[in-house]
């Protein structure tokens, strides 16, 4: 038998560990123990989905803040089976387990269309769309939720700024016991030009401010909004925010580092909204953050440089810019659970 895409996916969600890293990822799971637990308004006799239940962690949290019925969906059969054995006396009577993938619920349970007040979910994956399973859960928004019915989350906004060398492999291998091996690092950074990595970025790493390059809003977005264009352009850091990173006065943009924050808003998390942030400037997530490396670094804004003065030449003949301005498109590639992601980048001069 040839595997398919959904075998290898959800044959990975298998694995326990994936599981385990998602829970003691606190971050993630407490914003939606917050966005569960706090808001007795919403949950309270509340008909719940949690699509893609894993564990089940969601629906328990969802159990245990009152909710009446709480339907948690599984396509791995190993997870179903946890979820099923795990289902405690908190959630007694209210948790059902149904083993199948959301798309094919019908198959298995008799479920009302627009019954559901709430759609809980966690569907998101590196840079918020890689391996995602967003179609699914619009999919149950569009088919179970009530007109007006809460989709948690209900925000994500994906944000870049651009990272310095301190990102790149270059220092490393510049200084190896003393000996120069940047010809290693050269090749890294020709080598992470043509595929993203997932790593962890500090906000020292930055040398740009960051901008928001897509909003999606989840109770209203089509599963045709996920494929993109945006356009942006981002501001240098100030002088002394950047300083630490050059050796020459000019700052080198390597790349652009992008995240996401998905947000449990006021619109239905009414008494206590909730904020997962996957940002450089927050606790860490397992979610890391992505790197888009350039093929060549872009100066921007050097020390003691006014905007627009371009008369400090750094490094080659390129000079110093007070701007990036960034061009990214992101689509769901052949293999739907991948994506494709392409990027243009140039320095703008101030006037
Ligand atoms: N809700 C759990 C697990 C999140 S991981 C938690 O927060 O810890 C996402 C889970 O969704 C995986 O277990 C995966 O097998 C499942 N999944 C992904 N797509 C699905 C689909 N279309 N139908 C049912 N389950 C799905």
């Amino acid at each position: 038998k040839i595997k398919t895409v959904n075998d290898n996916y959800f044959g990975s969600y298998s694995s326990f560990g994936i599981h385990r890293e998602m829970i003691s990822d606190k971050v993630r799971t407490d914003s939606y123990r917050q966005a569960l637990m706090k808001n007795p308004s919403l949950l309270t006799g509340a008909v719940v989905m949690d699509v893609g239940c894993g564990t089940g962690i969601l629906s328990l949290f969802a159990a245990q803040a009152g909710a009446t019925r709480v339907i948690a969906v599984e396509a791995s059969e190993k997870m179903a089976a946890v979820a099923t054995q795990g289902n405690n006396s908190k959630s007694t009577g209210v948790m059902e387990v149904v083993k199948s993938m959301v798309e094919e619920l019908d198959k298995s349970i008799k479920i009302e269309p627009h019954s559901l007040d709430v759609l809980v979910s966690e569907w998101m994956g590196y840079c918020l769309l890689y391996e995602s399973m967003l179609g699914s859960v619009l999919f149950a928004r569009d088919k179970w939720l009530k007109p007006g019915g809460a989709i948690l989350p209900d925000t994500a906004i994906m944000y870049a700024a651009g990272f310095g060398r301190s990102c790149t492999s270059l220092p490393f291998w510049e200084d190896v016991y003393g000996f120069n091996m940047s010809c290693v690092g050269n090749e890294l950074v020709q080598d992470a030009a043509r595929i993203p990595i997932v790593d962890v970025v500090q906000d020292s790493d930055l040398v740009t401010h960051a901008s928001v390059l897509q909003k999606f809003d989840l109770a209203t977005m089509s599963p045709d909004d996920v494929d993109f264009t945006a356009t942006i352009e981002l501001e240098p850091k100030s002088d002394n925010a950047v300083a630490n990173l050059t050796e020459s006065k000019a700052a080198l943009c390597y790349g652009i580092v992008v995240w996401f924050d998905t947000g449990f808003t006021s619109r239905f998390c009414k008494e206590m909204p909730a904020l997962l942030s996957t940002s450089p400037y927050t606790p860490k997530t397992h979610w890391c953050q992505t790197l888009l490396t350039l093929r060549d670094p872009i100066a921007i804004a050097s020390m003691g440089q006014q905007p627009g003065d371009n008369s400090a030449v750094v490094g080659s003949e390129k000079c110093p810019v007070t701007r990036l301005s960034l061009r990214i498109s992101i689509a769901r590639g052949v293999e739907h659970r991948s994506i494709d992601i392409s990027m243009e980048a140039s320095g703008v001069d101030a006037g």
